[in-house]
């Protein structure tokens, strides 16, 4: 594997606890598990990811759970199959956390050391990694994660730019200019960061502060499965810290817009696509002028620190124009920039020259898996860093390739969307990205990838145990939901407590559990039963007893649009009049105008809920 950050570091993870003999070569032993922007993990979508990279043994959800600072469950009022668990990590706990967990990887080494040319054979397969100090490693099969450093070049303003894989590191260049001699493709991407100030110099007691939820939350099964639900109160997480909340109002905006030519992004030092949703300060002021205010929040980096991230203003700006917009927010008027934000550009690989194993097609032997493979955020990353890693050691191995569903994972959809539709702006994963968003959730990424990671041979006897102990439990709770009755008076006080009417006689609980706001946990407190069952056990079954008629219809519109595949569209079709397709979508659709639905669904950007309300609408029409 080479690169530790976090497709490196699963990969790595993946393919040793696959069974093949592994090294991590990474530039910096220290940097193993960087977070090199914003210190929080999981949300929308990313959340479950999380919980699906752990249920296949890897790293990201037990370091997450060793570094919290703060916890919120997302979503909360649309309803639980779609909350999402978000974290704030200590980034120095976070990292030492990834290093240690590797560390005591059997069949896993780390080494220092910076991959500057890959070997290949006399059939072009890829046999091994020259480093830059001339030591050879040889291997049957190698993972590139090397993220943004690849042709890296960091630009803070439209006269300050340097070589640069990320803040303070160097960039890697061999590499990069190798890929051209072996017919591999690439183009380029732009992300940045927002500056950095000193918690000290705030005026925190003016701005609004969000504490983290009472409620805790473990990413991993290493740490709720062998505990009873009514213990689910304890944790492993350090003391939780507060963030604070301040918006960019007109006199920020005024700065911004006064400085807008300095910005490297405006200005034309960069002319690369970045992620739409990860917007710069200055995209923002531009892309919505008549917005009043846009939300900062500050977020703090960790318990040895007084560094704050000013989440929301990533920018390019020069620094002396940087320190200006922070002077202009409400609460940063004395604000010390400890680190100026940047913007970086560089080069990826755009993944349709991938097979789905994320093996190039051209070059046996090498995968990619991370950034470089053109998508944003560290949970994709570590997504593809396990399909990588699985699939690295099976061809090392000679073993089968292992394949991810959509219908099965996030993961899936991630590996199954950049190699069938490539990308066109950095790729980040979201919920409408899948067609069975209620079938894959943060809650049963155990029941859905427990099978797979034991046929492959991923567990220890312990994580073995405790996985069929939740499986086991699961089935015990829909089992007491059928079979244990409750009367009125022992309902009265789950039912009034969420405000739902009174039963008239004894029913069955899975009867009453059917109504969104009653919780099976409360009803087996309230009739004594399935108090010893772990609570992740109870929320996947309550929400299966819940949501069993919209999964039903999950599976049937899913089917029904691969048959409408060849549906035929309009030329002269107003796509900006359909409404219930996204912005983004419509946008994308009127510039391509597909002849198909099928054409419509290979194009970056159109979602499949896109497509469902496309056909929808098709049919009104
Ligand atoms: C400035 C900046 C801003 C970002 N902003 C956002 C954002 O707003 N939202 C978001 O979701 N994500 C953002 N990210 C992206 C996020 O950090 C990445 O998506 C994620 O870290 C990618 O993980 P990765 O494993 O692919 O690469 P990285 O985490 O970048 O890890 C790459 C690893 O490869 C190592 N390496 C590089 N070259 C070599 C070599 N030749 N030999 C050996 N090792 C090497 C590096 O030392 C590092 O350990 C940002 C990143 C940066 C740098």
């Amino acid at each position: 594997m080479i690169g530790g950050g976090h497709a490196g570091t699963e990969a790595a993870v993946a393919a040793a606890r696959r069974g093949a003999r592994t090294v991590l070569l990474t530039t910096s032993l220290e940097t193993i598990g960087q977070l090199s922007c914003n210190p929080a993990m999981g949300g929308i979508a990313k959340g479950t990811v999380i919980r699906e990279i752990d249920a296949l043994g890897g790293v990201m959800g037990r370091a997450t759970d060793l570094a919290t600072l703060q916890f919120r469950m997302l979503n909360r009022g649309k309803g639980p199959a779609v909350w999402a668990p978000r974290a704030q990590a200590d980034r120095g706990l976070y990292r030492r956390a990834v290093r240690a967990l590797l560390e005591a990887q059997p069949l896993l080494t780390t080494v220092q050391g910076s991959a500057s040319r890959l070997l290949t054979g006399p059939d072009g397969r890829v046999c091994g990694v020259e480093t830059a100090d001339g030591r050879q490693l040889l291997a049957r099969a190698v993972v590139i994660t090397t993220g943004t450093f690849l042709r890296g070049r960091i630009h803070i303003g439209t006269s300050n730019s340097v070589s640069g894989g990320r803040a303070g590191e160097a960039a890697t260049t061999t590499l990069a200019e190798q890929f051209g001699e072996l017919g591999i493709h690439t183009e380029r991407f732009k992300t940045g960061t927002p500056p950095r100030i000193d918690g000290r110099s705030v005026d925190l007691a003016r701005l609004e502060r969000q504490d983290s939820e009472i409620e805790r939350f473990d990413f991993s099964w290493s740490a709720f499965w062998d505990r009873p639900r009514r213990e689910a109160g304890r944790t492993r997480h350090p003391e939780q810290l507060p963030c604070f909340i301040t918006f960019v109002e007109q006199g920020a905006k005024d700065v911004v817009q006064r400085r807008l030519e300095e910005s490297a992004m405006y200005g034309g030092a960069i002319g690369t696509r970045g992620p739409r949703y990860c917007p710069s300060i200055e995209d923002k002021i531009v892309r919505f002028p008549d917005a009043e205010r846009h939300q900062l929040y500050l977020e703090p980096e960790g318990h040895d620190t007084q560094e704050m991230y000013v989440n929301g203003l990533s920018t390019s700006l020069p620094v002396d124009a940087q320190l200006e917009l922070l002077h202009a927010v409400p609460g940063l008027e004395h604000a010390v920039m400890t680190r100026p934000g940047y913007a970086i550009e560089y080069d990826y690989v755009p993944p349709t020259q991938l097979w789905p194993s994320l093996e190039l097609r051209t070059v046996p032997g090498l995968f990619l898996a991370g950034q470089i493979n053109g998508t944003t955020g560290y949970e994709e990353a570590g997504g593809q860093g396990v399909v990588a890693g699985l699939n690295a050691a099976a061809r090392a191995l000679e073993l089968d390739t292992v394949a991810f569903g959509r219908d099965r994972s996030y993961i899936g959809v991630l590996v199954d969307d950049l190699v069938t539709r490539g990308v066109d702006e950095p790729y980040r994963l979201f919920t409408s990205r899948s067609e069975f968003r209620l079938t894959v959730r943060q809650d049963n990424a155990i029941p859905r990838l427990y099978a797979l990671g034991e046929s492959l041979g991923l567990y220890t006897e312990g994580e073995r145990r405790l996985a069929e102990r939740r499986l086991r439990d699961e089935a015990e709770a829909r089992v007491l939901a059928e079979t244990t009755s409750v009367t009125p008076e022992a309902a009265l006080p789950v039912l009034d407590a969420c405000g739902e009417s009174p039963l008239s006689h004894a029913v069955p609980l899975f009867e009453i559990a059917k109504r969104q706001k009653v919780a099976l946990r409360d009803l087996f407190d309230a009739t004594g039963v399935g108090t010893t069952l772990s609570l992740d056990a109870v929320t996947t079954a309550d929400l299966e007893i819940k949501y069993a008629g919209y999964l039903a219809r999950e599976r049937a519109a899913a089917a029904r649009l691969q048959r409408l595949g060849t549906l035929a569209l309009p030329q002269d079709l107003a796509y900006d009049r359909l409404i219930n397709v996204s912005v983004e979508a419509r946008q994308k659709l009127a510039a391509r105008c597909p002849a198909t639905l099928a054409e419509a669904a290979s194009i970056p950007g159109v979602s499949p809920a896109d497509l469902q309300n496309l056909a929808f609408e098709l049919g009104r029409w």
